[in-house]
């Protein structure tokens, strides 16, 4: 693990450098507050460090006020190192921000309990994080596909289509739905179908430009985002994509089938996501009436 340490006394700062080493942490040196307020600011920057209180310019207790104003989603721990000891002083450095303080001269035992304490608590932030951005993840993911899940494709379409208001750029969305699923399903078994629906998404995927996106809406229902799409170039990726699922036959379980989309799709230019979706929405069930296989755009279409 890795140490900061901030120290302007040369002697201090050698002593520090050397017990440290030799408990194993790896330890980066500053000697004034600038210098350490500038490693501490790095992305890859200590999770522990120890800051002398006095310092030349910037000190101990204005380091920790900054570096809690950064509000970072995985802060230092901070151990304060002062020579005053007044209950008010240490109180002014808790307040500021630091987690713990060490009075100078330090004690070598009580300094490496200290870290001890303070890397078992970088340690478990760093769990919490990773755990989180699991979490967050899974929360958007469709988990037989993979792909976007109901949430996580409204949201940026919602996103999107506001941006794409502010903007005054052209924003489209596809529906796409499967035909006749659900004879996949009877003739087959569900699990031919969960595979039908893997490769779907996949030859959907490679159909997108690179600001596109896929989500699942329902059971055999996908909504694509199209950025930045006139509705010419917006029918243009949803015909490659019903193309890219139509053209050979989709292999699952050592069988061949012949799996189509129906496709609607609409543009818009200021106008809300869930109207956008109104608009494909009734596009795709002419898509569906007209014979399926097929793209359809809404005639309300930017
Ligand atoms: P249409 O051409 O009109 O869309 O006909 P369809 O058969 O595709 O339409 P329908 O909505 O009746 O069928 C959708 C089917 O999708 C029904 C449901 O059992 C199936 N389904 C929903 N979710 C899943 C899933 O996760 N896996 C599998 N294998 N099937 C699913
Ligand atoms: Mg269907």
């Amino acid at each position: 693990m890795k140490v900061l340490v901030a120290e302007d006394d040369a002697t201090s700062r050698r002593l520090l450098q050397r017990v440290l080493a030799q408990w194993g942490y790896e330890v980066t040196v500053t000697s004034d507050g600038a210098e350490a307020w500038k490693a501490l600011q790095d992305a890859k920057a200590p999770r522990l460090a120890i800051l002398d209180w006095m310092m030349p310019g910037l000190d101990g207790v204005e380091l920790c006020r900054r570096v809690r104003e950064l509000d970072a989603p995985n802060p230092p721990y901070i151990i304060l190192l002062t020579a005053r000891e007044g209950k008010q002083d240490i109180v002014t450095g808790l307040d500021a921000g630091a987690n713990d303080y060490l009075g100078k001269p330090f004690d070598r035992d009580e300094l490496r309990a200290r870290l001890e304490v303070g890397r078992r608590f970088a340690e478990l932030n760093e769990k919490l994080l990773q755990t989180q951005t699991t979490l967050e993840q899974l929360a958007r993911t469709d988990p037989l596909t993979g792909t976007l899940n109901r949430r996580a494709i409204l949201e940026r379409l919602a996103q999107q289509t506001a941006r794409a208001a502010r903007e005054n750029s052209s924003i489209g969305v596809g529906v796409l739905d499967i035909d006749r699923f659900k004879l996949i399903n009877d003739t087959y078994g569900h699990g031919v179908g969960d595979g039908v629906l893997q490769v779907v998404v996949n030859r959907s995927k490679a159909a997108l430009r690179s600001q596109d996106a896929l989500g699942r809406t329902g059971g055999d229902e996908f909504l694509v985002m199209l950025p930045q799409a006139e509705s010419s170039q917006a029918e243009s990726v949803l015909e490659r994509i019903r193309e890219a699922v139509a053209q050979r036959p989709v292999e699952v379980a050592g069988l061949q089938l012949a799996v189509t989309l129906s496709i609607g799709g609409a543009t818009s230019r200021g106008e809300s996501a869930e109207e956008l979706v109104r608009w494909a929405d009734d596009a795709l069930y002419q898509a569906k009436s007209r014979g399926r296989d097929q793209v359809v755009m809404a005639a309300r279409s930017a």
